[in-house]
């Protein structure tokens, strides 16, 4: 049920609108706002044009009006053709009173209006407007008012025809923008669509190969389909190392633990002799030894890789180091008759923690005690050199080949497990040499020839003001 419910989320963010639902309102309304205002826009102008010509009609027609009346004999003659109503335009005629001696007025006309000369009116009452223009005739101090109205039926109309065009219009608009808004908005979206699908899938534990497809892609959504599938490559890349390293490390303790069991068991038998008892005991011991170095090493590095592993840094001198863990290499080297040379320049001093820097020296020597020639040499340099320390532990003996020559910093990596003499390698020395001289801000390399030998160099920078008194 729970499953249910989160699957029916994925499609829809969460609260409220989508951002593809929100962005095609915006833009709806917005095209709509536009379409409204060029509307009212044309509606004000197209209005403001109307009037202006149903003024100058209304005047026109109001003067050619008072061209057909006369002043004859002192009193004004009205020519015998006139009509009082032309054109649309109702006149009538006041008297100097202002009252109705001719013509006539609509109906529902407003009875008391002003007269005024040459000037333009409009009166209104409940469902009727009118236009209404006045000339003024004055002759020998008689003064005679003609007025002329035009009902505005036709600017209505248009205004009428506007307004219902426009309450067709707006909601197929609305509609039309929603669609197109939509459909836009979709397109646009679909990149993303992809990209959430594609998390989708990698989150759900699946296919950590998969990548966003970015053939279709531009702009700033290449970049955000790039930078997704940049940290899916390095997610599948730490996860495959994560998954290697697990798988490593379980197999290497599997080893031992197998060896341990079988080795209690047999001591344990009821007809097994002190002798075998003992010998058994010392191998479980081996073994035991063999496991904790193993932890050790695979602690170190976990805490290397979390950040936890800490380092006390003090000044160190690495000369004494070097003499030192060469001294306690002597007896292994002596074994298997190898002569160590040493070429130590004295009072090298680094900021190092050193007893991380004793783990290198002896990790190195005995790698080249180790796979170094019976009878040869193994030549141990220490110099300073351009602001740093440098060290070179080299060896004549069987050397790495130039393929592997890489991949001897991976974790558990072994060039050849079958040359490993002592089978007791775990193929993490190198990779907790290289994590610890780089977190002395050094650099490690190793050079190689099979069948020659190998030479391990590394430099750490020196310590900027010695101080004999502070060294450990
Ligand atoms: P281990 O020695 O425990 O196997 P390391 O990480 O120290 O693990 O070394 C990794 C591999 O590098 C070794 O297994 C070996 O094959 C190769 N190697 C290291 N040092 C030398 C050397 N001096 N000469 C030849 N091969 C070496």
């Amino acid at each position: 049920m729970k499953n249910m419910k989160k699957q029916g989320k994925k499609h829809f963010s969460g609260k409220g609108l989508s951002i593809k639902q929100k962005v095609t309102l915006w833009y709806a309304c917005m095209l709509v706002l536009i379409v409204l205002l060029l509307f009212g826009f044309i509606f004000s102008i197209s209005r403001s044009l109307l009037q202006r010509e149903s003024d100058s009609r209304l005047e026109e027609v109001v003067l050619d009006f008072v061209d057909d009346i006369d002043f004859e004999n002192g009193s004004y003659e009205l020519d015998d053709d006139i009509r009082f109503y032309e054109d649309g335009v109702i006149f009538s005629i006041y008297d100097e009173q202002g009252r109705l001696i001719a013509g006539s007025v609509p109906t529902n006309f407003p009875a008391d209006t002003v007269l005024k000369a040459y000037s333009f009116q409009t009166f209104s009452t409940g469902e009727s407007t009118w236009s209404v223009y006045d000339a003024a005739l004055s002759q020998d101090g008689q003064i005679l008012w003609i007025r002329g109205v035009l009902p505005s039926e036709t600017l209505f109309s248009v205004e009428r025809t506007m307004l219902l065009v426009l309450l067709i219009a707006c909601p197929l608009l609305i509609a039309v923008a929603l669609l197109v808004g939509y459909s836009i908005t979709r397109r646009a979206f679909l990149p993303i669509e992809e990209i959430r699908q594609t998390a989708e899938t990698i989150g759900a534990g699946g296919d950590l190969s998969a990548r966003i497809p970015t053939e279709r892609t531009q702009g700033e959504i290449r970049q955000l389909a790039d930078t997704f599938n940049e940290m899916f490559e390095r997610l599948e890349t730490s996860f495959e190392h994560e998954r290697q390293f697990t798988s490593d490390a379980s197999h290497e303790l599997r080893t031992p633990v197998a060896v341990i069991t079988s080795q209690a068991e047999y001591a344990l038998l009821p007809d097994a002799t002190p002798e075998e008892q003992k010998e058994g005991l010392e191998i479980i011991l081996e073994q035991a030894g063999k496991m904790s170095s193993l932890i050790s090493q695979l602690l170190m590095l976990a805490r290397a890789d979390n950040g936890s592993q800490q380092l006390t840094m003090a000044p160190t001198d690495l000369s004494l180091v070097a003499s030192m863990t060469t001294e306690q290499c002597q007896d292994m080297a002596g074994q298997r008759q190898i002569r160590i040379d040493c070429e130590i320049a004295p009072e090298i001093i680094v900021d190092g923690d050193q007893a991380s820097l004793v783990r290198v020296f002896l990790n190195l020597l005995e790698n080249a005690v180790q796979y170094g020639r019976s009878g040869g040499f193994v030549k141990v340099s220490l110099s300073a050199r351009d602001g740093s320390a440098l060290c070179s532990i080299a060896d004549d003996g069987i050397g790495i080949a130039s393929e592997d020559l890489e991949r001897i910093w991976q974790r558990f990596y072994r060039a050849d497990p079958s040359r490993s003499p002592g089978g007791s390698n775990t193929g993490l020395g190198l990779p907790l040499v290289k994590w610890i001289i780089e977190a002395h801000h050094g650099t490690i390399w190793a050079e190689s020839k099979p069948g020659k030998g190998s030479c391990f160099t590394f430099q750490i920078p020196l310590r900027q003001k010695q101080n004999k008194d502070t060294l450990l």
